[in-house]
């Protein structure tokens, strides 16, 4: 009885600060930082340009350095540049859904360093006005219990000294999960669901979109979209991830 009450004590502290790799439960050394071990951090694929200057995408092959790939010539999206850290792929993909989902709110300091390595690399800082996460409909939010695009948000407002602007852009309707949908599906469901509190504070601006991961773009470009309407002059994308083109 009393050593299952001091395993039960030990799973509890271990639930807290986990010592052993929550990607593949080897035990963490001592000097391993945060709850993923450097075998699994080695496995992260690192979107390294040549990629779209656009969306992020990764392409394979010699290009100059200011490239756009097929679909964003095709597409009117209304931001101008997204940078996306790494692929959502592997302990990547795994650490975003056990985050946002599962609340597993361990791994957030590692997505928030992924994110911020990319945006010092190929962000340029002194254009920013504001960073904006991408916001949840209250009532997601609620279930939720927090918004995963804020926590990132507010890492890169610390990390780059920059205003986070919460509040200021509004999600006002609530779309089904979008996951299983195609990209003209996901632009249906979006069509007004953001809106801006006073358009005032967007005049002449540069804002940069926070969200964990970039997949159609569809809803960080319904973002841009409402941004760009407000008088927005420029707007920014920056993700932890990127998703396979759908
Ligand atoms: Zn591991
Ligand atoms: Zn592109």
């Amino acid at each position: 009885m009393l050593v299952a009450a001091k395993e039960l004590i030990h799973a509890a502290a271990d639930l807290l600060y986990p010592r052993n790799c929550q990607c593949c439960s080897q035990p963490l050394a001592k000097h391993e930082k945060g709850v993923i071990c450097a075998a699994c951090l080695e496995t992260v694929r690192w979107i390294e340009p040549p990629c779209c200057s656009r969306c992020a995408l990764p392409f394979a092959g010699a290009v100059e350095d200011a490239f756009e790939c097929g679909h964003c010539r095709e597409l009117e999206l209304h931001f101008q540049r997204g940078v996306a850290a790494c692929l959502a792929r592997g302990i990547v993909r795994d650490a975003i859904l056990e985050f946002k989902y599962h609340r597993k709110l361990y791994f957030g300091p590692h997505l928030a360093e992924w994110m911020l390595t990319a945006g010092r690399e190929r962000v340029d800082w002194s254009r920013v006005d504001a960073i904006v996460p991408v916001p949840l409909h209250p009532r997601k939010q609620r279930e939720r219990e927090f918004n995963q695009a804020e926590y990132l948000a507010d890492a890169a407002g610390q990390a780059f000294r920059k205003p986070v602007w919460k509040g200021e852009l509004r999600r006002v309707r609530d779309t089904p999960t979008q996951t299983r949908l195609s990209r003209e599906e996901r632009m249906a469901n979006l069509r007004n669901a953001f809106v801006v509190r006073d358009a005032a504070r967007w005049k002449g601006r540069c804002a940069l979109l926070v969200d964990d991961v970039f997949t159609t773009g569809a809803t960080l470009d319904a973002c841009a979209r409402v941004l760009r309407k407000a008088g927005t002059a420029e707007v920014w994308v920056l993700t932890v991830a990127r998703g396979a083109y759908v």
